[in-house]
């Protein structure tokens, strides 16, 4: 590569010269001799310009430099060189972090640079575990498979979330980081004194935010007993004003046994919830407000569905919401209703 050899008393003006002619490599070290120093060029300088300098044609050199270590700054600069140019463009930025544990979402592509981008993740984010989805959320307790990647294989964390502190395992029970925001705008509008439902309580985010701050009664429904025995977990690690009774079961069943009318109720299961919308609507008190979840292209179908289900009550539609994106085109909606 080509650099200019200066004397060593001249190189400060030759430098801020070249520098100003955008003509100095930065991505090249200056190397030095006993009397010269060597500048990285980008192009070779005109005569009339090394005239300027006091120097000559000869004094442009063919020489090696050693290339600056430039610290990366984010993941994709630190695999940018490291895997294939052409395969960059399938690298996803995006990956959810969960307490100590980050999941990381890798096309087939990069199944030979799988590893190499978990160490990234762990060295990026400083977690200490890495897995990455190995299918869709499935199944009744809407979990799905991780494959280890890096760091330790210590599935159970602690995530924190507005100052609740929600211990779970990513591998045995459904929990969302990018609910976050959801949740906060439902504890938000919960008063003390409230009776409350959350229909599919899972570690219990919902239902943990909500009695850490209010004054509360809340009947927490989950059929996965792994995520009750966290909720249990949760429940007493946290420090609540409101109280949570945590049940195992099929919330069908549960509310059967339950003789209740309250005045909020929780259904954060987008993908079914509409079938347990005539249950929901049964329990809640004249006045009572339901969170209702659904993915949708839109918000007139969830709506429809919670008038038809509250049939002949009367609903007013108090909020909605485009809580997080699903799919092309699908999101995770909220619906706020007031039933009457
Ligand atoms: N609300 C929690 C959260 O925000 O993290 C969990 C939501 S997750 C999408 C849905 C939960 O519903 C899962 O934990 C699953 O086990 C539970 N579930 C599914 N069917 C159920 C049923 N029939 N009765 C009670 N829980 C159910």
């Amino acid at each position: 590569m080509i650099g200019l050899k200066v004397p060593k008393k001249e190189t400060n003006h030759i430098r801020l010269s070249l520098q100003e002619k955008s003509l100095l490599n930065h991505d090249w070290r200056i190397k030095r001799s006993e009397d010269y120093v060597y500048l990285p060029l980008n192009q070779r300088p005109d005569d009339k310009f090394l005239k300027e300098l006091g120097l000559i044609r000869a004094d442009i050199v063919d020489t090696d430099f050693e290339e600056h270590k430039k610290r990366p700054r984010s993941m994709e600069d630190y695999l940018n060189g490291r895997i294939p140019p052409e395969k960059m463009d399938e690298f996803k930025k995006s990956f959810d972090i969960i307490g100590d544990v980050v999941i990381l979402e890798i096309p087939d592509e990069l199944e030979d640079e799988k590893y190499l981008i978990g160490e990234a993740a762990l060295k990026f984010t400083k977690r200490k575990s890495v897995y990455r989805k190995k299918s869709k959320i499935k199944g009744i307790v809407r979990t799905r498979e991780l494959e280890h990647l890096a760091g330790e294989d210590q599935p159970v964390t602690i995530h924190k979330e507005y100052d609740s502190h929600i211990t779970l395992d990513v591998k045995k029970v459904y929990f969302s980081p990018r609910l976050a925001t959801e949740r906060k705008i439902v504890t938000d509008q919960v008063h003390d004194g409230e009776i409350i439902i959350d229909m599919f309580a899972g570690v219990g985010p919902f239902s943990i935010n909500i009695a850490r701050r209010r004054k509360v009664q809340i009947y927490a429904v989950d059929i996965n007993p792994h995520a009750v025995n966290y909720l249990e977990k949760n429940i007493t690690s946290n420090k609540l004003k409101g109280q949570i009774k945590p049940t195992q079961g099929d919330v069908a069943e549960v509310l059967k046994n339950l003789n209740l009318e309250v005045d909020r109720i929780i259904m954060n299961l987008p993908g079914t919830a509409y079938e347990f919308l005539p249950i929901a609507i049964k329990h809640i008190k004249p006045g009572g407000t339901l969170h209702y979840y659904q993915f949708s292209r839109d918000f007139e179908d969830p709506i429809k569905r919670v008038k038809q289900a509250a049939q002949p009550r009367h609903v007013k539609i108090l909020d909605k919401r485009k809580v997080k994106s699903r799919s092309p085109g699908v999101w995770h909606v909220a619906i706020d209703a007031k039933i009457t």
